[in-house]
């Protein structure tokens, strides 16, 4: 196990607001099964505060940090030390200390990845075309990762246009932007698509898609999970389509800074699954 500044091993959740994120919910099942004797806090921090707070992480007796919004950009910046994943995608959600070293990666890529391989086993066998409709952080994050993956084409599709066109250009082929006249041209040769989009998030309108036109095999996913079941998953299961929602990338995404902090990987379990969508479905 990690050894921690002083103490049992602590970890926190940096964000601006921060009270509504389900993380240490999520660690803190962990620590429980896992008889880990550490905890894991809420770190409301305001924009402003926050290099102090990450520069003084380990006199606080924190052995790392998630980061939420809106600090992931920023809070990539301050690292003295990043993978190459979160070079990449220029944001971090996890933080450590190594060497007097505050070090970041970014596991959102990894963990949507892992929730499709989860709750769509076999989803690539036949898959080798995406459409992606968001270009903010999580939708870089996936493209990343569909790229990674090897999918020959990636058709990316954005509200505002050019924020698209930044992402295509920084990871270049295969990914391509498309303009929403022509996604229904596209959605018959697709077998996968994503909302990395906001929309559908409780309080948002529902993204306005029609998904007539895919394959019967193609999966959809939807990052949104709260509501847990948005307009788009209820409309793929009502075509008979494969849909994977959100909660199990948050799941994923905490996995490695958990073993970094305290020492054990953990595992996503239906169990956790099934207490964390309690939780979302409880919520005001
Ligand atoms: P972001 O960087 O703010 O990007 C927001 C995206 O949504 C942009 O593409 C934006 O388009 C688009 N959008 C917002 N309002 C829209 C509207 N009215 N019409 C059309 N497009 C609209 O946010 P993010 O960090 O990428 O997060 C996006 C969503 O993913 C959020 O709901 C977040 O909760 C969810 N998420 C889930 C996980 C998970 O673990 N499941 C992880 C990360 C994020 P423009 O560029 O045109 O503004």
């Amino acid at each position: 196990m990690k050894s921690p500044a002083y103490g049992q091993p602590k970890a926190c959740v940096i964000g601006w607001p921060v009270a509504h994120s389900r993380s240490p919910l999520i660690h803190r099942f962990w620590l429980e099964r896992l008889k880990i004797e550490g905890s894991y806090e809420l770190a409301a921090v305001a924009p402003t505060d926050l290099p102090a707070f990450v520069h003084d992480l380990t006199r606080q007796g924190f052995a790392g940090a998630n980061v939420t919004l809106p600090h992931k950009q920023k809070a990539f910046e301050l690292c003295d030390v990043t993978t190459p994943t979160a070079v990449c995608l220029k944001a971090v959600n996890t933080l450590w200390i190594e060497a007097g070293k505050l070090c970041g990666d970014n596991t959102d890529a990894a963990a949507f990845m892992g929730a499709l391989d989860q709750d769509a086993p076999g989803w690539d066998i036949n898959s080798r075309k995406a459409v992606v409709i968001g270009a903010g952080g999580a939708a870089r994050a996936i493209v990343y990762a569909l790229k990674l993956r090897g999918m020959k084409r990636i058709f990316l599709i954005n509200r505002t246009r050019q924020r698209a066109a930044e992402l295509a250009s920084d990871f270049g082929a295969p990914i391509e932007v498309v303009d929403f006249p022509d996604l229904l041209g596209v959605l018959a040769g697709v077998n996968l698509l994503i909302n990395a989009t906001s929309l559908g998030m409780r309080g948002q309108p529902p993204l306005a898609i029609d998904l007539a036109l895919l394959p019967p095999d193609a999966v959809v996913s939807d990052i949104v999970y709260v509501p847990l079941e948005t307009a788009v998953i209820r409309a793929a299961k009502a075509r008979g389509l494969q849909a994977v929602s959100g909660v199990g990338m948050l799941l994923h995404q905490a996995v490695p800074g958990f073993e970094r902090w305290f020492g054990m990987k953990p595992c996503v379990t239906p169990e956790l699954r099934g207490v964390v969508e309690a939780d979302i479905a409880a919520a005001p």
